[in-house]
């Protein structure tokens, strides 16, 4: 009887280890659970989980012998975590391997935007460089201002790699950090005020929905680029699209953002918005990593041993 079912889209090697070393039962999507024939749905007792679907109590409610459900992805603001909690049911993710991933994109946004490599490499290939075109000057990165919203696991990454840019580090958390050097603001609006780049590195979910508010946005200087690797959900996305159709601030470069994978007409069309398809952690390696963090975590639930990454507890072994 199958004990694990496997959700998403996986890699074919993440598919293999799934099928093979968990013997799990791979789905598609989150909505073919309620077609599975009842006696199936109540031997599961693992759920692998790839995916942005909310899962909550009804999907939970289909696996009554369900004990965990391990995210592929340090993000768990898809799940319902107090559903889970209500139904005694673990929450794993897998935090920390992808982190530098993820602060390498965020370094990438930055330089890709303020120094205009994606137009500037279309300019070669349309033959412009050639006919000696106009191209115009880009912007300065080293030693603008910094502003981490977020300074967690992601958040510090970011702040190391562009503290060696000779950017002066700004950051907002609900606390200062331990963080010598790097300059605490009490409200995100300070820090906005006082970032060239505002990097928005917080968790999803609803306690953060629209903290990068009007306000926020409104405090920023009119040569800032908002650059979020976070979740589109930690922005409010009019109010951000109305400072860039207005030009009053420089730009934004965006790994996520509301209605992933069709984001806003109004974002596609803007000329200093550089849209990426949620690939933070898409590296071979970083996968891979996740991939096998994620099924240890099955493992070890199902072995009756704790979860080596728990988001709740008091549940499991
Ligand atoms: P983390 O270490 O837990 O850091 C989370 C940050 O969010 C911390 O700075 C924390 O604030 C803040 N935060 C948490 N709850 C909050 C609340 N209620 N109000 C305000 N701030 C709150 O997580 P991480 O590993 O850095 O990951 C951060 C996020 O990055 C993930 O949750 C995920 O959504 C996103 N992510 C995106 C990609 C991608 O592909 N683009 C990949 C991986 C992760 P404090 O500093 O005050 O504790």
């Amino acid at each position: 009887m199958t004990q694990t079912i496997a959700i998403g889209a996986y890699t074919d090697t993440d598919a293999q280890a799934l099928t093979g070393e968990l013997g799990a039962l791979a789905l598609p999507e989150l909505a073919a659970l309620a077609a599975l024939p009842e006696d199936q749905r109540n031997g599961v007792r693992a759920l692998a989980y790839k995916g942005h679907d909310p899962l909550g109590g009804a999907q939970m409610d289909l696996l009554p012998k369900l004990e965990v459900i391990a995210n592929f992805g340090v993000g768990y603001d898809a799940i319902d975590v107090a559903a889970a909690n209500a139904r005694k049911v673990l929450v794993t993710n897998t935090p920390d391997v992808l982190t530098e991933d993820v602060a390498d994109l965020a370094v990438a946004l930055i330089l890709t935007h303020a120094r205009e490599v994606v137009p500037a490499a279309q300019y070669v290939l349309d033959g412009d460089w050639a006919r000696g075109a106009d191209l115009p000057l880009a912007h300065k990165v080293s030693g603008r201002r910094v502003g981490i919203l977020g300074l967690g696991r992601i958040g510090q990454q970011i702040a190391q790699r562009m503290a060696a840019f000779n950017c002066p580090i700004h950051y907002w958390s609900r606390r200062p950090k331990d963080a010598p050097g790097w300059t605490w603001h009490d409200t995100p609006e300070a820090l906005a005020a006082n970032s060239d780049f505002l990097v928005i590195a917080l968790v999803g979910g609803a306690e953060t929905a629209g903290l990068v508010s009007a306000p926020v946005i409104a405090a920023l200087p009119e040569n800032a680029v908002v650059v979020n690797i976070s979740r589109g959900s930690t922005v409010d996305e009019d109010a951000l699209i109305a400072a860039l159709e207005d030009g009053r601030i420089r730009g934004a470069a965006l790994d996520v953002m509301l209605n992933e994978p069709n984001p806003n007409p109004r974002l596609l069309a803007l000329p200093n918005v550089l849209l990426l398809p949620h690939i933070g952690s898409a590296t071979v390696e970083t996968r891979a990593e996740m991939g096998a963090l994620q099924r240890r975590n099955i493992t070890a639930v199902l072995a009756g041993q704790p979860a080596e990454t728990p988001v709740n507890t008091g549940f499991g072994a």
